[in-house]
């Protein structure tokens, strides 16, 4: 409860939830449920449309009063293009989120790790300290592993396969629409991958790699390749276990819904609350990834959401 009058709070300081829940009542609000009952969920694209009535303003979620240390585009195609703030302790909270997804594909202290992604993507700019002004300590530096960056561009794969070959990272992580690319490089080369890395983990903003071009990657490249869920509007990440192959994220970062459309599928788009988000806040973001909320228990993260999609 503390967590969502924490949060609505911080939210009546930004223009679009101060306009948006001006008739809400906050005594209507008493734990989860009725959070999820009362509060409207918000779009990509009203966030699109406020950034265009307010064009003088960075971004319609900043919070008035809160100075951004770092500011990046958000990968989505909307006109106008939005952006997000982020202050030192969101960035903090959002790197620590990454060492969750890290230590679940079992990084460590001293392991190497590689990111083939731009250097807008999360993935990149939470890695380390060196990489990101204002970011105390990155996830490689919370767990004492080594990172390399690659540029996110497909063109860029023939450099991706000799950061492989060179630093034989432990892990090897890879935006989706650069898989294609690398594969047929590693084919060209006529490389055995598994000498080089023990896994990829591939990612992308709102959207998962199919379990079909999952297996005929995997069949191709000869090594197991994990899934990483990014929402990048709700600073979300979540990490395909590789012991019960559900999406992991940590309840203390995150309340995660579906929002049922009444057509009785399975699978509805995930809604998703950042309890850290300071500078930007997330409350109850709409996004189009479909999945569905499973039972918590999983011995490589008991405590963690588990959402399958
Ligand atoms: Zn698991």
């Amino acid at each position: 409860m503390k967590r969502i009058q924490r949060l609505l709070q911080r939210a009546a300081k930004a223009p679009l939830y101060r306009k948006k829940f001006a008739g809400l009542k906050p005594r209507a609000v008493r734990d989860l449920r009725s959070f999820s009952a009362t509060i409207p969920p918000t779009r990509l694209e009203e966030l699109a449309a406020e950034k265009l009535k307010g064009a003088a303003s960075l971004s319609p979620r900043l919070c008035v009063g809160r100075g951004p240390r770092a500011i990046f585009q958000l990968e989505y195609d909307t006109q106008p293009a939005l952006y997000l703030a982020l202050d030192r302790a969101d960035l903090r909270g959002y790197a620590q989120v990454l060492a969750h997804c890290w230590s679940l594909v079992g990084l460590r202290k001293g392991d190497r790790v590689a990111i083939f992604d731009y250097g807008t993507s999360p993935l990149s700019y939470l890695a380390a300290s060196s990489f990101t002004p204002y970011l105390d300590r990155g996830t490689a530096d919370l767990l004492g592993c080594l990172p390399v960056c690659n540029d996110g561009v497909a063109n860029m794969s023939p450099r991706a396969v000799e950061i492989l070959r060179y630093v034989r990272p432990r892990v090897f992580f890879i935006r989706h629409d650069c898989l294609h690319a690398l594969t047929m490089e590693v084919e060209r080369q006529a490389l055995r991958l598994a000498d080089y890395t023990q896994a990829l983990v591939a990612a992308e903003n709102e959207s998962l790699l199919s379990d079909e071009e999952r297996r005929s990657f995997e069949k191709r490249l000869g090594v197991p390749i994990y899934r990483l869920l990014r929402i990048d509007a709700a600073m979300f990440l979540a990490m395909e276990c590789p012991r019960c192959r559900l999406l992991h994220c940590r309840r203390d970062a995150y309340f995660v819904e579906t929002l049922a459309e009444g057509d009785g599928a399975a699978e509805n788009p995930l809604v998703v609350t950042n309890w850290f988000a300071g500078t930007s806040p997330t409350v109850r973001y709409l996004s189009q990834v479909r999945g569905s909320i499973e039972p918590s228990g999983c011995p490589s993260g008991p405590k963690d959401l588990r959402i399958a999609v």
